[in-house]
């Protein structure tokens, strides 16, 4: 393992909002799959140990000019934000871009300060697709019901399965919005992150990942439940003893009147 990925693999236990899949943004940028890494900072002190590290390997490093502070949080736990100055008095947190070069990292500050989801976009190495998509969808919190396809709409890639990073924090594609459950961008880029994570030594990552992306998910009117990978063969979706110690995903109840399962016929999704 390289000195840079053993410096990366310790960021999730040294910042507070670090997770393991910011790992793939970081493998993504080495790899030169995209151009900038955005990592929210909690504090002065994790500020310093992000760039002492960016700085050892001779990565660039810009702070946004504001901070953001936390407006609400929906049903799935996502915290929605607006931006303040730096000094506000509230708790809040600033955004870190991290790139090869400056000129990098800076267009991605200018980006989000001018709100510019398309240049953003294009320097986080989004899929355009996914950021027309979100630019169209507002602050709802129901994203993923938008996402839901109706029954018997046949397996989906795994490789863009949002619905197992709100059930188990498995993805292995950057922390976005896809536009579908089967966006060919999305699954082009977890292909990517999945070979980036093999060539960095992280092949366990990726299949622990994987194997949580394939599993089968289903839905009820109200939610959405994941299931054990031979779950579909061998048992009802009426057995709800069996699923009620499953990691489940509450759906907006504005949301039930629009969805097949509403009409009381919970479906499986599988994902191939
Ligand atoms: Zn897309």
């Amino acid at each position: 393992m390289s000195s840079i990925i053993h410096d990366l693999v310790k960021l999730p236990r040294q910042l507070y909002w670090v997770q393991e899949r910011h790992l793939l943004e970081f493998l993504l940028l080495l790899d030169g799959r995209k151009s900038v890494v955005r990592i929210p900072v909690c504090n002065t002190d994790e500020w310093k140990n992000l760039k002492s590290m960016c700085e050892v390997h001779h990565l660039r490093i810009i702070g946004s000019a504001k901070k953001t502070v936390i407006d609400f949080v929906n049903a799935l736990g996502e915290e929605y934000v607006s931006w303040v100055d730096l000094d506000d008095p509230r708790d809040g947190g600033q955004v870190a871009y991290i790139a090869h070069n400056e000129l990098q990292a800076s267009k991605a500050e200018c980006a989000e300060r001018n709100g510019d989801p398309f240049s953003l976009g294009k320097l986080l190495g989004y899929p355009d697709c996914c950021v027309r998509a979100y630019s169209r969808m507002a602050n709802d919190g129901i994203w993923l019901e938008r996402l839901l396809p109706s029954p018997g709409s046949g397996p989906l890639p795994w490789e863009a399965n949002k619905l197992a990073y709100a059930l188990y924090d498995a993805s292995l594609f950057p922390d976005y919005f896809p536009c579908s459950l089967d966006c060919p961008g999305t699954t082009e880029l977890a292909r990517q992150a999945a070979i980036s994570l093999g060539r960095h030594g992280l092949g366990e990552v990726a299949q622990r990942h994987a194997r949580l992306m394939q599993a089968p998910v289903a839905v009820f009117p109200d939610r959405v439940v994941g299931l054990e990978p031979e779950y579909a063969l061998t048992n009802s979706l009426h057995d709800l003893a069996a699923l009620a110690e499953r990691p489940t995903i509450r759906l907006n109840p504005d949301y039930w009147v629009h969805t097949a399962a509403a009409k009381n016929k919970p479906y499986i999704l599988t994902f191939t």
